[in-house]
């Protein structure tokens, strides 16, 4: 490239599907090589903001005397940022990938490609990120014929330096970490880096701690909790090829590793791996599509792989190895206490107050989980358990106020309620509300001698609070830990010897049509955190007792409870089997927003319904009106070209034309209810 100006296309983060033209004026001492070239990032004015950062798509020679581009006065590249900051052609390709597939503008993916303010500079004083468990013993590494499989076929496609996709599917307390570590080590013999995907770091310090403690500096995390000196510090040490193995939540996958040999997502089936704002993109699908581009090892690892994984195995697209032995503890015994007509006392049966009791007097600690969160509303039998379930959709219907209704928010079904369980005619419903809250407080009635921790949303608001309360517990300062899903993840508590599941029901019947799924993961989740270093036990209360999802987790039987789900997905057209793509609609007015949903949901059934593709709705949101803004949503069963998406995305942008103040999106995809 000549060192006179050059014309740029550059794609910057607004909703419109083009590139904008600037001016490069090199200066006058300037290097010809330092000169921008595709896959720069430039910091550039736009309307009234300075310093908007795009990316370069294209970089030509400007001719003498040439200030506008089809009539538009051509503004001049404030900055170009440094090599560090250039997507290389691979990460190039992966933002051309997503904007593709997520029917995204390319500008709108970058800013992913680097951290919120490149070149801050990192202040000099770094304080130890704080531990909250001691550090683990180094130990002698020996692994279990069941580990080595899949760190043997890791090993032949790093050596061959071939893309391959292998799931891991392993028990609680199995030892997948020490695979993942151990593929980690080879990528690094030969050479080559290595990401390591956790859903949340900050639930996660144990992994981060291991992982630092056998790779040491060439190791670095990258999360939101970091300054933005920090950010760029890792970013920039990744790209010059220090740092080598980057640790971190679903953003990490964008991080500038050299010679990329091994992408760890662990704990796939994680449903923060999905990002819910814009841009929408499930990082584990992302992290298949950058492996293959460069060449590396994808290994996905759960004790409850997602169903999506599992048929990809099935496909033969994965190959899957089983871990099906823990280390050193069995697997904890699981109780099913049946909740109906046993006089549940504040959500306590008897028998789960009895093991408490046992617990608490042996000195050890207990674990409680309660999961009821905002979906009360749904209609669920207090006698049979039954929620009154779409006969299109197979989902539960929500209660609306206003009209007074069930709903289905997947079609728009009604229908009235009528006041008995569709089941057994009875007309006593689960209560609503409750929470974590009030079952801390019913604790104290039962045991008022016990110490009791409480662990969810609304504890663990304030800064550092989640790690005081689990290395609090870890320490034994309390007795009873009861809390949600938050409790579920990964930790590891030598004393708990009884794991209590309060309504093990509980998510079966949300309007999702993974609810079944969902239930079954953290179920088998939260029972892994009971004996982990002698047998446990785990009791799940529940009002279905009977329902093969709550036996199958009881059970440890994952291969049971895929049985039972694969077939009611294949015959209602859910993913696996059929593609979903959910657009949502937001207005501050409802006539006009409802008026948009319908005509959208007309629109899309004439452009792309057919005989592979079903278009749903408009139906309102789970939440209907949501922060002021009234939420509709169409839902698009089967596959979609990409045109075709497109396309949407298009009809979204008119429809905010002709509909003003309605706004809209695609989510291609889509993981949880709007
Ligand atoms: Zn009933
Ligand atoms: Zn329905």
């Amino acid at each position: 490239m000549p060192n006179g100006p050059l014309l740029l296309e550059i794609a910057l983060p607004v909703p419109l599907p083009r590139t904008f033209s600037y001016r490069f004026v090199p200066a006058e001492d300037q290097d010809p090589a330092a000169a921008p070239v595709v896959g720069d990032l430039v910091r550039v004015p736009f309307g009234r903001r300075r310093g908007v950062i795009g990316l370069v798509t294209r970089a030509q020679a400007l001719p003498p005397g040439v200030a506008t581009v089809d009539g538009a006065v051509l503004r001049d590249v404030q900055e170009v940022l440094g090599p560090e900051y250039r997507l290389d052609p691979g990460r190039l390709e992966l933002a051309r990938w997503m904007a593709g597939y997520y029917a995204l503008p390319l500008g709108e993916v970058v800013p992913l490609f680097h951290p919120p303010a490149p070149g801050t500079r990192a202040r000099k004083s770094r304080k130890p990120a704080p531990e909250a468990y001691p550090e683990l013993d180094p130990r002698a590494i020996t692994l279990t014929a069941d580990q080595e499989g899949p760190v043997r076929r890791a090993g032949e496609m790093l050596r061959e330096g071939v893309f391959g996709a292998i799931l891991l599917h392993g028990v609680t307390g199995s030892g997948k970490t020490e695979v993942f570590l151990t593929v980690i080590a080879e990528a690094l013999a030969l050479g080559r880096g290595a990401i390591y995907l956790l859903p949340e770091i900050s639930l996660t310090p144990q992994t981060l701690a291991r992982i630092r403690s056998r790779f040491g500096d060439t190791v670095a995390a990258i999360h939101s909790g970091l300054s933005a000196g920090e950010r760029c510090r890792v970013h920039e040490g990744a790209a010059r090829g220090e740092i080598r193995v980057v640790v971190g939540p679903r953003s990490a996958l964008f991080a500038p590793v050299r010679d990329l040999g091994a992408i760890i997502v662990d704990e796939e089936h994680d449903s923060s791996y999905k990002q819910d704002e814009k841009p929408r993109y499930h990082a584990r699908h992302v992290a298949l599509v950058r492996g293959r581009q460069a060449g590396a090892v994808v290994m996905l690892g759960s004790a409850t792989p997602d169903i999506e994984s599992v048929a990809r195995a099935r496909e033969g697209r994965f190959e899957m190895f089983d871990l099906p032995r823990r280390q050193g503890v069995a697997l904890p015994e699981v109780r099913i206490v049946d909740m109906r007509g046993t006089g549940v006392r504040e959500g306590f049966t008897d028998d789960l107050l009895e093991a408490m009791g046992r617990e608490l007097d042996a000195r050890r600690q207990v674990l409680l989980f309660y999961n009821r969160r905002g979906f009360a509303r749904v209609m669920q039998c207090a006698d049979c358990g039954d929620a009154v379930v779409c006969p299109n959709c197979d989902i539960g219907m929500t209660l609306h106020l206003r009209p007074r209704r069930l709903l289905c928010h997947y079609c728009g079904h009604a229908e009235p309620v009528s006041g008995a369980c569709p089941s057994c005619g009875s007309t006593a419903f689960l209560p609503a509300g409750g929470g974590t809250e009030k079952v801390e407080l019913n604790l104290q009635a039962h045991f008022p001698e016990a110490r009791v921790m409480r662990l969810d949303h609304d504890t663990t608001r304030r800064r550092g609070s989640y790690h005081r309360i689990l290395s609090a517990f870890a320490r034994h300062e309390a007795d009873i830990l009861v809390g949600t899903q938050m409790v579920a993840k990964g930790h590891h508590f030598p004393q708990v010897g009884l794991v209590g599941v309060l309504a093990a029901d509980d998510g079966l019947a949300m309007p999702d049509f993974r609810a079944a799924e969902r239930t079954f993961q953290v179920l088998t989740q939260v029972a892994g955190r009971a004996g982990r270093t002698r047998p446990g036990t785990v009791i799940f209360q529940t009002w279905r007792p009977e329902d093969p999802v709550i036996l199958a987790a009881a059970d440890h039987d994952f291969g049971r409870f895929l049985e039972e789900e694969l077939p009611v997905r294949r015959s209602l057209g859910y993913p696996p089997f059929r593609r979903l793509a959910r657009i949502g609609l937001l207005g501050r007015r409802l006539g006009v927003t409802r008026e948009a949903a319908a005509a959208l949901a007309d629109a899309l059934r004439g452009e792309l319904e057919g005989r592979r593709r079903t278009v749903l709705g408009p139906a309102p949101g789970v939440f209907e009106r949501l922060q002021d803004r009234y939420r509709f949503q169409v839902l698009i069963k089967g596959d979609m070209t990409k045109k075709q998406k497109h396309w949407v995305a298009q009809c979204l942008r008119d429809l905010k034309v002709a509909y003003r103040g309605v706004e809209g999106f695609i989510d291609i995809d889509p993981m949880a209810v709007f």
